[in-house]
C-alpha cells in the first residue's frame, strides 16, 4: 500500500518514498517547557503518534527514529523560573515529566530521542561557526545572526513575499542587524541569565538553531519528514531550513514537511483571559484520555478542530457502543480499508467510518488509533463489566496519584480488582483486563 502525504513545501500529496526504508526518519518539534501543556499542544503529539505507528507498521519497528525534542532554554522559561523563584533546571525537569506523562495517558509512543536543548549547545556553536564561514551569518554586539540575503530561496516553505513574513516574524529592528529580516542564532546573556561560553562571547542560543542542531544531530543532513503545527511554518520551519541547508552546503534538510491545523475550544481561540484553557492534565481528570485521543482523531489533521464539550461526549458515547457491539472478526478487505485512509494523507475519520462499518477493535488498537483499545475490553463488555464506569475509575485513579493520593489510588485499583477488573500500568498509561 502506498503511504502519501500532504507535503507543505510542495502544496501538494505525494507519494511517500523513504531516503533509506532502513531507517526512515521524522523530527517533530516539541513543547517549551515552563508550564503544563495544553491540550493544543497535544495535536501534533497525536497526529505523529499516529504517523510515526503507520510508519513502524510499514517499515518495521526498528526501521523508524522518530525525535521530538524538549526546548528547555526560552526567554520564557527565564521568565518563569525567576518570577516562582525557583532554579530553571527544577522547572525545565518537573514540566518535562509533567509533559511526558501527560502524553502517554493520551496513548502517545515515546519517540526513540527526546532531546533537550540545553544537550546540543556545543552542536548549536558548531553550526553557527559552519554558518559564519560560509558566508550565511554575522557576528555584531555579542550576537550571531543569520544573513537572509545570502539564501536567495528564503522562504520557499511558507511562500510568503519579505512584506508579510517582516509583519510575520513581528521583526525586530536592531541597530545590528543587516537587515530586518535576519534573525538571532546567538545572543548575549547577563551575568543572571542562563549563559555558555562561545565565539561571540557568553550567551544563549536564539530557539530556532536548536532544532537545527538536535535533528542535524540525530537524523543526518537530509531526513523524510519534518512535523510541527501550522505556527511553527513562518518563521520556526523556514529559518530552520535556512539554517540547516546552509551549514549543510545547500543540501536539502527535510523532504516532506507536514502541519498540523490549530485546535480551538468551543469555536473560540484559547486563552487564559477567555477562560477556555485547557491543559491536558486538567482534561485527563474528567476524561479518560483514550476518549480525548479519539475526539482529536475524529478531525483530520489538517483541518482547524473545534474542542466542545459537546464533541468530547459524543467521542465518549461513540467508544462505548463500539466496545459494546465489536466482534473479533478480521478480514483481509477490512484491514486494506483500515489502512488505505490512514495512508491517504492520515485520514483517520475516513478510517473510523471503515472501523465503524467492520466493528473491527483490534486493529485501531494496533496502530494506537485508539490507543488503548485491546481485544480484553471488547471481552470485558460480553462478560457485562461497565466499560463505562471503569473508564471513569481508571481516571479517578489518575486523578489520585497525579495528586500523590496514594491511599485513594489503591483504594480505587482494589475495589476494580474486587470485581475482577485487574489495571495494568504502562508506557501508553493504563490498561485493563478482566481476570478469568
Ligand atoms: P509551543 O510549546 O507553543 O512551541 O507548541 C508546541 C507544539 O504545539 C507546536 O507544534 C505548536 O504548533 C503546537 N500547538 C500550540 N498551540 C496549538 C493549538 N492551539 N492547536 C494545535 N497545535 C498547537
Ligand atoms: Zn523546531
Amino acid at each position: 500500500m502506498v503511504l502519501r502525504l500532504y507535503n507543505t513545501l510542495t502544496k501538494s500529496k505525494e507519494d511517500f518514498a523513504p531516503l533509506d526504508p532502513k531507517n526512515v526518519r521524522m523530527y517533530v518539534c516539541g513543547p517549551t517547557v515552563y508550564d503544563y501543556a495544553h491540550i493544543g499542544n497535544a495535536r501534533p503529539v497525536i497526529v505523529f503518534d499516529v504517523l510515526y505507528r503507520l510508519l513502524r507498521q510499514i517499515y518495521g519497528e526498528a526501521h523508524v527514529t522518530y525525535v521530538r525534542n524538549i526546548t528547555d532554554v526560552d526567554d520564557k522559561i527565564n521568565a518563569r523560573a525567576a518570577e516562582e523563584g525557583r532554579s530553571i533546571r527544577d522547572l525545565t525537569d518537573q514540566t518535562t515529566r509533567q509533559f511526558q506523562s501527560d502524553v502517554a495517558a493520551l496513548g502517545s509512543l515515546p519517540p526513540n530521542h527526546e532531546p533537550r536543548a540545553t544537550e546540543y549547545i556545543t552542536k548549536m556553536i558548531t553550526m553557527i561557526e559552519t554558518l559564519i564561514a560560509s558566508g550565511h551569518a554575522y557576528a555584531a554586539e555579542g550576537h550571531a545572526l543569520y544573513d537572509v540575503s545570502s539564501k536567495p530561496d528564503y522562504g520557499k516553505l511558507s511562500r510568503r513575499s519579505i512584506d508579510e513574513m517582516m509583519a510575520g516574524a513581528r521583526v525586530e529592528v536592531a541597530p545590528y542587524k543587516k537587515n530586518p529580516m535576519d534573525f538571532v542564532l546567538w545572543k548575549p546573556s547577563t551575568p543572571d541569565l542562563p549563559g555558555w561560553d562561545s565565539p561571540w562571547g557568553r550567551g544563549r542560543p536564539g530557539w530556532h538553531i536548536e532544532c537545527s542542531a538536535m535533528s542535524g544531530a540525530l537524523l543526518g543532513e537530509t531526513f523524510d519528514i519534518h512535523g510541527g503545527g501550522i505556527d511553527l511554518q513562518f518563521p520556526h520551519h523556514e529559518n530552520e531550513i535556512a539554517q540547516s541547508e546552509g551549514a549543510h552546503h545547500g543540501h536539502p534538510f527535510v523532504k516532506v514537511w507536514m502541519h498540523n491545523g490549530f485546535l480551538q475550544v468551543e469555536g473560540q481561540k484559547m486563552s487564559k483571559s477567555l477562560g477556555n484553557f485547557f491543559t491536558i492534565a486538567d482534561l485527563l481528570k474528567d476524561w479518560p484520555g483514550e476518549v480525548l485521543r479519539f475526539n482529536m482523531l475524529r478531525t483530520h489533521y489538517r483541518q482547524p478542530l473545534d474542542w466542545t464539550i459537546r464533541s468530547l461526549k459524543e467521542s465518549w458515547n461513540i467508544l462505548e457502543r463500539w466496545y459494546g457491539v465489536a466482534e473479533p472478526i478480521a478480514t483481509h478487505r477490512l484491514s486494506d480499508d483500515f489502512l488505505a485512509a490512514l495512508c491517504d494523507d492520515l485520514n483517520t475519520p475516513q478510517a473510523f467510518a471503515e472501523l465503524h462499518k467492520a466493528n473491527e477493535m483490534e486493529l485501531a488498537g494496533g496502530l494506537g488509533m485508539l490507543g488503548f483499545s485491546t481485544v480484553q475490553e471488547k471481552i470485558a463488555t460480553k462478560n457485562a463489566v461497565d466499560t463505562h464506569a471503569v473508564l471513569a475509575a481508571i481516571a479517578a485513579r489518575n486523578a489520585a496519584r497525579k495528586v500523590k493520593d496514594f491511599k485513594e489510588s489503591d483504594r480505587i485499583r482494589d475495589e476494580l480488582l474486587s470485581k475482577g477488573v485487574v489495571l495494568k500500568d504502562g508506557p501508553e498509561g493504563t490498561t485493563w483486563e478482566v481476570k478469568r
